[in-house]
């Protein structure tokens, strides 16, 4: 087959399948085995060498969607994370990452980071300058995470991999709210993308998992720290995976249709301040986001009017679930000020942006109607025991 031309649905539905050599199945079979005959030192097959039937094809439709030549699949997200960055990061190293980041990223970075000797400046803004004056002399990397959590701010790829190559820098992303139906890093030339498969990927909130994706050259020495940190996959959890994955596009496609119109009915709503969507022409990063991704995600964040208790709101809903995890096809919501960000000061939420009346919402696949009379009924209930 000529693979290089395949659209992005039938990359998810066929590259990297186990072919069922011996009864011609129509999906891959699962090979569960932790022991395999040794065949020579070279190609040692182990669960925590990555190199399982399983975690070897799921690898390789991974790597195709992100458009690089190689993938590593890992137990989960910050799994991920931490061995990619513990790859390229050693003893005297420095490490931008933007302020605004996943909590886990944070904490891996402020907690861990000191003892393996490894520096690190967060870049407060989004912008050229906010990166550009934090590199000094042993900076080695720059770690980037856009749409951001919850404000869904953007930053340029172009500009960050334009700033990374004139220094000599290693560049990370993690691409989890996009997903990668919805931007494609290395397009813009950053070398290493990252994924919480625990979210899009997965999609339907019973996985977790992650991965990685970039050069033969980087994914290898991923691995040579990887197979000594352990944090490889099961294989049932590997072939649920790709299960999750024939359906990604059609899931994604589907959020970012619904999440467009609830911003958009949001947005005109009397007892909502602010909505937090790329996709609006409202928010300051459109036009950038726009150029840089092929849908807005199922993600977006919204301010409700000071008159609405956040959590008698939250309560009234029926359909849409209170929940810390996000992208599954059903819808779920949180306070950022009350899970998330609920360690950080209320000075230090402040100076990020984020009100106590800031919601997030992962928006699922439901019909949009539903959605919105679920909000409304919300609404209704709580502004009407004002009255009472
Ligand atoms: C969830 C998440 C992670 C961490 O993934 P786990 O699978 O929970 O380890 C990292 N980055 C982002 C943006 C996430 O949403």
């Amino acid at each position: 087959m000529k693979s290089k031309s395949l659209g992005i649905n039938s990359i998810c539905t066929h590259v990297g399948e186990v072919e069922d050599k011996q009864f011609k199945g129509a999906v891959s079979p699962i090979f569960t085995a932790s022991s395999y005959a040794y065949e020579d030192v070279a190609v040692k097959r182990y669960p925590r060498y990555f190199n399982t039937p399983n975690q070897e094809a799921l690898s390789k439709k991974i790597a195709r969607l992100e458009k690089c030549e190689s993938a590593l699949i890992f137990g989960s997200g910050m799994a991920a994370v931490s061995t990619t960055m513990l790859a390229f990061l050693h003893k005297g190293d420095h490490v931008i990452l933007p302020q605004t980041l996943y909590g886990g990223t944070y904490n891996l970075v402020v907690e861990e980071f000191h003892k393996f000797g490894i520096d690190y400046s967060f870049a407060e803004g989004f912008s050229e300058t906010d990166f550009s004056s934090k590199i000094q002399e042993n900076t080695k990397v720059i770690f980037v995470e856009t749409p951001s959590n919850p404000l869904m701010k953007i930053t340029d790829l172009k500009m960050i991999s334009r700033l990374a190559i004139q220094h000599g820098l290693i560049t990370m992303i993690d691409n989890t709210f996009a997903s990668p139906v919805n931007q494609t890093p290395k397009d813009f030339g950053i070398d290493i993308i990252i994924h919480s498969a625990t979210k899009y990927m997965g999609g339907h909130s019973d996985i977790c998992a992650g991965a990685v994706a970039g050069s033969e050259e980087h994914i290898k020495k991923i691995w040579n720290l990887a197979k000594n940190l352990g944090g490889s996959l099961s294989d049932y959890t590997v072939w649920l995976l790709e299960r999750s994955m024939k359906t990604m596009v059609l899931r994604v496609k589907a959020q970012n249709k619904n999440a467009k119109k609830m911003a958009n009915w949001l947005k005109n709503h009397r007892l909502v301040n602010k909505v937090y969507y790329p996709g609006l022409k409202s928010h300051p990063n459109h036009q950038l986001a726009k150029k840089q991704m092929r849908g807005y995600t199922g993600m977006l964040s919204f301010e409700l009017d000071n008159s609405i208790e956040v959590d008698g709101f939250l309560n009234a809903l029926q359909l849409i679930k209170p929940s810390m995890s996000l992208a599954g096809v059903e819808s779920t919501i949180l306070s950022p000020a009350k899970t998330s960000h609920a360690l950080l000061s209320t000075e230090e939420r402040q100076k990020q942006g984020i009100s106590d009346q800031l919601l997030r919402l992962s928006v699922g696949i439901e019909e949009i109607e539903d959605l919105i009379d679920d909000f409304e009924a919300a609404f209704n209930k709580v502004t009407d025991k004002d009255l009472v």
